[in-house]
């Protein structure tokens, strides 16, 4: 018996290495047959493609040392494009007005002089928060279409405090300069996206999982916080003194025994989005234009595109590229097949002009039922009943879905690491 960490992506990974170093025995227990969660990647005939977009931007020392150490990165300035109706603006599109169609241009510009005034305490959701920060033409015709996109749900259902310095908000002169001409300042909230050179994003983790003991194809699919076991999926179980999970929240109210209704059904009315990757390989170099970009149509399924071999070469086979789109739905939507996404990706890419259908070497659509957690407006609420009893019971809840926020990836190995930290403070 020891400590038992259900997980390995990086929160998981960052709780087993903080841990051991303490001199803590540890054991990982892994649904799938590889590690890293979402960091993680996947390989097809030489084109390795990332779970999603993924560059890291931690701004500690300590993290940026150890994923450094463990993979070097190349730095890429965070310069991306959007897509709306066969017009390309330099992101963010509020600031690069400028390929749009004049009377477009006037609409916005005016909508934005004279955008409703209230006080920011006031604004009661997103919708609101984004006709007062940018004037009603603009958001209805981005913010607006792309958050049915990337979160699946109208910008009124969600609430604002996850935004922070996500969105730029520009002063009048920005966005008369970018109505005038591509503006080469950097709006975006860091100066550089650092990927690794070789292996793929989870390679800033080599150090860390070096040495873990992660039992793999372990779904835990039953937890007893009393005789302190969990169950998994192949019949077999396992004994712990202590329990980090790193598992959604909405998964582990369903495993634990004897957990009251009440907070079985705030863990289910927790949000969050899924997403497809359309992974494609091309036999030439030169498909990829843009590091990532954005798209707005809403008959484009793809809400992002972004290119695994722009982030390092090492991704792609000699001379070739490489695309990844994601495709987003909130868990209260229709998910379409598979079948019908891929083939709508590549037909609407292909009529987009990033490349012919006869280009393609290599197609694959995968599925993560948990991608982002949609901060509803109950959100708070549901996600305070279920912390606090995972808290009484024992079980520490750790990582994007065990916490159930917005964390990027440096995020989520602090948060192991702070588990890590209370452990050994107990342990004391
Ligand atoms: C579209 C998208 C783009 C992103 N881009 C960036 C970016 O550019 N930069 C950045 O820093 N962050 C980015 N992130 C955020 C980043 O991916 C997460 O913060 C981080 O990977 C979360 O790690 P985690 O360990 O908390 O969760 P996960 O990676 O989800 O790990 C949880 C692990 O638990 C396992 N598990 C689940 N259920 C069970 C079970 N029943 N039994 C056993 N194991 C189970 C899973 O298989 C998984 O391995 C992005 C996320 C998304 C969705």
């Amino acid at each position: 018996m020891g400590t038992v960490i259900l997980g390995s992506g990086i929160a998981g990974i960052s709780a087993g290495y903080h841990l051991e170093k303490e001199g803590e025995s540890v054991v990982i227990y892994e649904k799938n047959n590889d590690w890293g969660g979402l960091c993680g990647n996947f390989t097809i005939n030489g084109f390795r493609f990332d779970k999603f977009v993924h560059f890291t931007f931690a701004p500690d020392d300590y993290i940026i040392n150890i994923f450094e150490e463990s993979s070097p990165t190349y730095p890429h300035p965070p310069v991306s494009y959007n897509y709306r109706n066969g017009y390309w603006l330099k992101h963010p599109a509020q600031n690069n007005l400028h390929p749009l169609p004049v009377d477009e241009k006037v609409k916005i510009i005016e909508d934005f002089i004279n955008r409703p005034q209230k006080d920011i305490s006031e604004i009661e959701n997103y919708e609101e928060w984004l006709r007062v920060q940018y004037g009603n033409c603009f958001a209805e015709n981005f913010p607006f279409k792309y958050t049915r996109k990337y979160w699946g749900v109208e910008p009124k259902e969600l609430e604002t405090k996850w935004v922070g310095n996500r969105l730029h908000v520009p002063p009048l002169s920005e966005v008369l300069r970018g109505s005038y001409e591509e503006q080469t300042e950097n709006f975006y909230y860091t100066k550089f996206m650092k990927y690794p050179k070789k292996g793929g994003f989870r390679s800033i983790l080599n150090n860390c999982r070096k040495g873990l003991d992660i039992r793999f194809n372990k779904e835990v699919v039953k937890i007893n916080p009393q005789e302190k076991t969990v169950t998994f999926k192949d019949g077999t179980s396992a004994k712990y003194t202590r329990l980090i999970s790193s598992l959604p929240l909405p998964e582990i109210v369903k495993m634990i025994d004897g957990i009251p209704p009440e907070v079985k059904e705030a863990g289910q009315k927790l949000m969050h989005t899924s997403g497809y990757m359309v992974s494609l390989g091309f036999k030439r170099p030169d498909v990829a234009k843009h590091l990532w970009f954005y798209i707005y149509d809403e008959d484009i399924l793809p809400a992002r595109v972004y290119s695994p071999n722009l982030k390092s070469a090492d991704n792609v086979p000699e001379g070739c590229s490489s695309l990844q789109a994601e495709i987003f739905f909130s868990n209260k939507a229709k998910i379409p097949p598979a079948d019908d996404v891929l083939k709508n990706t590549i037909e609407k890419l292909v009529k987009m002009g990033l490349f012919r259908e006869e280009e393609i070497a290599v197609k694959d659509i995968r599925f993560e039922k948990y991608a982002n957690v949609i901060f509803d407006k109950d959100i708070y609420k549901n996600r305070m009943i279920v912390l606090d009893y995972l808290n009484k019971v024992r079980i520490e809840s750790i990582g994007r879905f065990g916490k159930w926020e917005y964390f990027w990836t440096h995020q989520a190995f602090q948060d192991g690491r702070r588990s890590a930290d209370l452990l050994k403070g107990c342990a004391g």
